[in-house]
């Protein structure tokens, strides 16, 4: 049984240590309720996408209470600090190359280069993460497939016992997700409608926001994969690696390369999946990797392996 708890000063600072321990606490925000945990803890986002039950990594957005906190995180463009200053706190997310130096674990990322950002409106939300200190990532708090909960006790028939503590701000008040816009390219580009109106970015970007969505009408090749695509070859479940291949295991088998988890745990397999993948890729043409068991969080890692397998 997970406890609902209004938020007040007493039950933030125990959703801080709850958090800090690698908890998932599910909060209010003014899009919908969001399940969060600590950003920069990659055990803890592994912990979130198994309670979601998500197939796949999709990168996730990290919540900041502050410009600062955000400015350490990515590198904003003119427009995007200029977007950011306007707009924020608000439902709009923005999409931004990662700053060196940035806290926010490649999980979270799903190994990506680039950053999604937003900074809420809700101040319950924020004043948690100000307290926190951190980045919270906070994907919708529903089981994976399910409607996105606007309400405390939505979030408890969904995943009731899956998360640690869920913070009670009412009824979310705009009831869906956030709109993202990409500041990654040359011209800033939508990659998703959602609450705040597209009107409002075009009024106030010169030149407007291009359309069409991640993939489309992208001139610079690799500007915005949707996922993360290593230079080298991935050979999927190899057995044992072949000479000039790097080598990526799972569970006990060739005592070489890196491993995953040699105990053969999905959990700590996927925490490590996307260092281990850079790690490999800066070092090899060629990478075997162990086959993984397609169950829990097992499904995404081979989702994720097998996008980055394919040349595109
Ligand atoms: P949500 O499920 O509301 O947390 O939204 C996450 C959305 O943000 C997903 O659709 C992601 O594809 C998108 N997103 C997060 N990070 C990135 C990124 N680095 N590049 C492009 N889209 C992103
Ligand atoms: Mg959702």
């Amino acid at each position: 049984m997970t406890a609902i708890a209004p938020i007040l000063p007493e039950t933030i600072q125990l959703a801080v240590s709850t958090l800090r321990r690698g908890g998932l606490v599910a909060i209010p925000t003014e899009t919908v309720y969001g399940l969060a945990c600590d950003a920069t803890n990659p055990d803890a986002v592994a912990r979130l996408y198994e309670a979601k039950g998500r197939p796949r990594f999709n990168p996730l957005i990290a919540h900041v209470a502050s410009l600062p906190m955000a400015q350490k995180e990515a590198q904003f463009s003119a427009a995007a600090s200029h977007t950011a200053a306007m707009l924020w706190p608000g439902p709009l997310t923005l999409v931004l190359p990662v700053a060196e130096g940035g806290t926010v674990c490649d999980l979270a990322r799903a190994g990506l280069d680039t950053i999604a950002l937003r900074m809420p409106a809700h101040k319950g939300a924020r004043d948690l993460i100000e307290a926190f200190g951190k980045p919270l990532v906070a994907p919708s708090a529903n089981r994976s497939g399910h409607v996105s909960p606007t309400r405390a006790e939505h979030v408890k028939a969904d995943l009731d016992g899956k998360v640690d503590l869920i913070l009670d701000g009412g009824p979310c008040e705009k009831g869906i997700e956030s709109t993202i816009v990409s500041f990654v390219g040359e011209r800033p580009q939508l990659l998703r409608a959602g609450a705040l109106e597209t009107s409002v970015l075009d009024n106030f970007l010169f030149g407007g926001i291009a359309r069409g969505g991640e993939g489309e009408g992208i001139t610079a090749p690799g500007q915005l994969k949707s996922h993360y695509a290593p230079d080298a070859t991935l050979r999927l479940n190899a057995e044992t690696p072949e000479p000039g291949e790097g080598w990526l295991g799972f569970g006990p088998g060739p005592h070489m390369g890196l491993n995953l988890s040699p105990s053969g745990d999905l959990h700590e397999a996927a925490a490590r999946l996307f260092a281990a993948l850079r790690a490999l890729d800066g070092r090899y043409d060629r990478i075997a990797v162990a086959p993984i068991p397609n169950e829990g969080l097992g499904e995404a890692i081979n989702d994720r392996l097998a996008r980055a397998a394919h040349r595109d």
